[in-house]
């Protein structure tokens, strides 16, 4: 199948049809290939394999075809013109930067960040000699002020987690190659259906696949994406030489997940938006934010950047700690977890679980207020979950 007819096809028959290998069985779905090496017919095919010059697999650790059915997929939904799949989304984080970095260079991010990636930058790049000026992404003065001489690579996530503040990709990428930098996007909360970062400038997308890929719970897994010479130079040599490859069993269950991630992500926006709109004038609530609502304070930038706004929702109930406590205990169908995009509706307290490394000073900055709650809609029927949200409202 050549790349030139997967361009024409829209998003969903690519992600059904796209990057499938069929072996000689002639196999429907996309066969999973548990092996960790491959045989060479002799040694002079060894040979040139190694030398590079016959085409084919050699070893799991950077090659399987499982694995590059899934690479390809993704490239061909994300309109890129390569990509790399690790065994998590923060694998991906950190090779994706770190693949760029050296000793004496400078990274520029924007400080909402979901925690981990917040860790890499601030806590783990320095200790080699790669220092992090973290900004607020919204403030594209920001961004400018920060840059130095030795600035190498910028890297934000939009929308972040878990305000849903929405950064300006074409903008921040513009600064960022006027200072010689590359820039590298997050787009795990956009997921690439609603956002396409490549096309308005940056030269990395990342993905945790973790989330709305798999969609249903079951493997971590992640993916970089960029041009042909981006995945060269900086990503394609680290992951073969130091392993953070993806396992072929997990690129299997995300490879079929992306068949239906369409399906299931315009679902569970749907019903996010459904959500949005009964919470939103209900008393209990202080703050409501939706990209996918013309109230979002950037909703002119969603309506650019954006085709759609998201499953996630985040709002403040009333009564603080204790007020976002007894909403959340009181829910029989949303169960509380840290965990995002998955078939199952989810919901987490960022102050007390995937933000409480931070000072409450470092939270409020970010806007992660004690009542502050963020919602993932499921694939539930929207009206259950309605009543689910309104009636632990009622309880709190
Ligand atoms: C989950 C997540 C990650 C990390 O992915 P893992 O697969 O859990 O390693 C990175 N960025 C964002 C925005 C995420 O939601």
């Amino acid at each position: 199948m050549s790349a030139s007819a997967d361009r024409k096809w829209r998003p969903e028959t690519r992600l059904v049809h796209s990057g499938t290998l069929r072996s000689s069985f002639g196999e429907t779905s996309e066969a999973l290939f548990l092996t960790q090496g491959f045989v060479y017919e002799n040694s002079a095919t060894a040979e040139a394999r190694f030398k590079g010059e016959s085409p084919g697999f050699q070893y799991s650790r950077f090659s399987n075809p499982t694995v590059a059915m899934f690479e390809q997929r993704m490239a061909a939904l994300e309109g890129a013109e390569a990509a790399r799949a690790t065994a998590t989304g923060m694998a991906a984080v950190t090779v994706a930067l770190l693949g760029q970095l050296k000793a004496g260079d400078h990274i520029v991010a924007a400080k909402a960040l979901f925690g981990s990636c917040r860790y890499v930058v601030e806590d783990f790049l320095p200790r080699y000699g790669i220092p992090c000026t973290l900004v607020d992404g919204t403030d594209l003065d920001q961004w400018r002020k920060a840059v130095r001489p030795n600035t190498r690579t910028f890297f934000f996530e939009s929308p972040t987690n878990p305000t849903l503040e929405v950064i300006d990709i074409e903008a921040v990428a513009k600064i960022a190659h006027d200072a010689g930098a590359t820039l590298v996007v997050d787009n795990v909360f956009a997921t690439p259906l609603y956002q396409s970062p490549l096309k308005f400038g940056a030269d990395c997308v990342v993905y945790s696949a973790t989330k709305h890929i798999d969609g249903q719970g079951r493997c971590l897994g992640g993916v970089i994406l960029g041009s042909e010479k981006f995945i060269q130079d900086n990503v394609h040599t680290l992951i073969r030489q130091t392993g953070p490859s993806l396992s072929p069993f997990n690129a299997w269950v995300l490879l079929k997940g992306l068949e239906t991630l369409p399906v299931r992500v315009e679902r569970q926006t749907r019903s996010a938006g459904t959500i949005a709109t009964a919470l939103a004038g209900q008393k209990k609530i202080t703050r409501l934010i939706y990209p996918g609502r013309p109230d979002h304070p950037q909703a002119a930038l969603i309506a650019r950047q954006m085709t759609a706004g998201s499953n996630l929702i985040a709002f403040e109930i009333a009564g603080g700690k204790a007020g976002a406590f007894r909403f959340q205990d009181a829910l029989r169908i949303v169960r509380i977890s840290n965990n995002l995009g998955d078939a199952k509706s989810l919901i987490t307290h960022p102050a007390t679980t995937t933000h409480q490394r931070l000072t409450p000073a470092q939270r409020a900055e970010l806007g992660i207020s004690d009542g502050l709650v963020r919602l993932s809609a499921g694939l539930e029927h929207q009206d259950d979950l309605v009543e689910d949200v309104l009636t632990a409202l009622a309880a709190v």
